[in-house]
C-alpha cells in the first residue's frame, strides 16, 4: 500500500473486528479455555460463557437460546439448514424453492442436492432483485419440503419481503430457511413475526471474529406435523443439540456474542448514519458520472450498501485503480471476482454480461467516517475518466 490513507469500504465482504469484541475475545482465551462439556469448574466457566453467549445471541431475533446452533461459519449454517431438512424429509417430498440470487453457500448447496435427485426451483427475481410472491406460492406443490430465500443480498443489498415469504411458508406448511448473514445486526429480524423456522448468521460480518457462525433452528414441534425436522449433516460428539459436533470454540463464540450486543445497542443510530452515507454517494454518483446506474432497489436495500453499474469499463479495473488511491471496494461478489464469469446475481437483475462487468460494490460500516465518504467520492471521478479514454468499449459510447 503506497497511498498515504486507506479507506475500508468493502464490509459485505467481510469487517475488521470491533475493538471491543478483541478485548472480550482476548479475555475469554484465558478464561473460557476448558472444554464446556467437561464436568470440572474450568469446563463449567466455558459452558457459562457458552450459555449466556448463546442467549443474547438469541435475543437480537426474538429466538429462544436452545434454538440458536453455533457453527463454524455461515456458509456451514446453510449447509445444514438445506442439506439436514432436504435429507430428513425426502419420504416427503423432494422439492425445494430458492431464488436465483442466493450466496454460493445457499445456491451449490441446492445444486448438489439437484444432482442427487432433488428438485430445485430457483425463483427469478425481478430488476431489482425482489422474487414475487405469487409466483413462489404458485411454486409450491405438495412436494415441497423447504423455502430458502436470502433476507438480503450482498451484492446489490436488495431486502426481500421476508415476512410475506413466511406467512406464505406457514400457510402451506413447509420449512423456511433465510440467508441473512448480510442482514443479520444490520436490520431488525424477528423470527416469530416473520415465520421463520432456520436462519443463518456469521459473526465475521458484524466486526466479530471469522470462522464463527450460527443457525437459528426453531425448536421441533411448533409446526404441527412436523416434529424433529432436521437431520445433522456431520458425525461426532453431540455439541449443539447433535446438530454440529466438534469441540465448542468458546472464545470465538464470546467474541460473536459481543458483536452481537453491539449490534443491538447500536442498530438504530448505525442504519440512520449508514444509510445517509449510502444515499449520498449513490446520489453523488448518478449526479456526477455520466452513464452511471443503480444496481438493486433504490429503497428496500440495505442501508450500507451501494452497487453502481458503471458503463464502458471494467469493474476490476475500477477496484484496482481505486486500491492504489488507498480505498478498498470491490466488484461483484468476493467470491466470484476471481473468476472471470461475470455475477450471478447481476445476471439474475437482467445485466448484460458487459454490463455485469462493470459493476463497483461500494459497502460502509461501523467505522466509516465522513471524510472517508468524502476522499471515495473525490478520487472516483477521475479514476472513471481515465478508465474510459482508455477504454476499448467507448466508441460505443454515443457522446
Ligand atoms: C458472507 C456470506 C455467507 C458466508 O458466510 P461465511 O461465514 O463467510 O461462510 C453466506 N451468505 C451471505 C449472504 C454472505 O454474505
Amino acid at each position: 500500500m503506497n497511498a498515504s490513507r486507506y479507506v475500508y469500504l468493502d464490509y459485505a465482504a467481510t469487517t475488521p473486528m470491533d475493538p471491543r469484541v478483541i478485548e472480550v475475545m482476548n479475555e475469554h482465551f484465558r478464561i473460557s479455555y476448558g472444554n464446556s462439556s467437561s464436568l470440572h469448574s474450568i469446563g463449567q466457566k466455558a459452558a457459562q460463557t457458552l450459555a449466556k453467549s448463546r442467549e443474547t445471541v438469541a435475543s437480537l431475533i426474538n429466538a429462544k437460546s436452545d434454538e440458536i446452533i453455533f457453527t463454524s461459519s455461515g456458509t456451514e449454517a446453510d449447509n445444514i439448514a438445506i442439506l439436514g431438512v432436504a435429507l430428513k424429509n425426502q419420504n416427503r417430498g423432494k422439492h425445494i424453492i430458492t431464488s436465483a440470487l442466493e450466496h454460493h453457500a445457499v445456491e451449490n448447496t441446492c445444486k448438489n442436492l439437484k444432482n442427487r435427485g432433488f428438485s430445485i426451483t430457483f425463483l427469478p427475481v425481478d430488476k431489482y432483485g425482489l422474487i414475487d410472491l405469487r409466483e413462489l406460492e404458485d411454486m409450491i406443490t405438495d412436494e415441497t419440503t423447504l423455502i430458502s430465500i436470502m433476507f438480503a443480498n450482498n451484492e446489490i443489498g436488495t431486502i426481500e419481503p421476508i415476512k410475506e415469504i413466511g406467512a406464505i411458508a406457514k400457510k402451506h406448511d413447509v420449512l423456511f430457511h433465510t440467508d441473512a448473514v448480510q442482514a443479520f445486526g444490520k436490520v431488525p429480524i424477528d423470527i416469530e413475526a416473520m415465520n421463520i423456522d432456520l436462519l443463518s448468521a456469521s459473526a465475521h460480518k458484524l466486526y466479530g471474529p471469522k470462522g464463527v457462525g450460527m443457525l437459528y433452528l426453531r425448536n421441533k414441534g411448533i409446526r404441527e406435523g412436523w416434529g424433529k425436522f432436521i437431520e445433522p449433516i456431520m458425525y461426532g460428539g453431540g455439541h449443539e443439540r447433535d446438530m454440529r459436533p466438534s469441540t465448542i470454540n468458546v472464545p470465538g463464540i464470546a467474541g460473536f456474542a459481543k458483536a452481537v450486543e453491539l449490534a443491538k445497542n447500536e442498530m438504530p443510530k448505525e442504519i440512520e448514519i449508514q444509510t445517509k452515507y449510502r444515499d449520498k454517494i449513490i446520489k453523488n454518483v448518478l449526479e456526477n458520472i455520466e452513464d452511471s446506474y443503480l444496481n438493486g432497489h433504490p429503497t428496500k436495500r440495505l442501508p450500507n450498501n451501494v452497487n453502481l453499474g458503471i458503463r464502458f469499463i471494467e469493474g476490476e479495473s475500477i477496484v484496482l485503480d481505486l486500491d492504489s488511491e488507498g480505498i478498498a471496494a470491490s466488484t461483484g461478489s468476493a467470491c466470484s471476482s476471481k473468476s472471470l464469469d461475470p455475477s450471478h446475481v447481476l445476471l439474475a437483475i437482467g445485466l448484460k454480461p458487459q454490463e455485469a462487468h462493470g459493476s463497483l460494490r461500494v459497502t460502509i460500516g461501523r467505522f466509516t467516517t465522513d471524510d472517508d465518504v468524502e476522499y471515495f467520492l473525490e478520487k472516483l471521478p477521475p479514476i472513471i475518466d481515465r478508465l474510459r479514454k482508455m477504454s476499448p468499449l467507448k466508441g460505443n459510447k454515443k457522446k
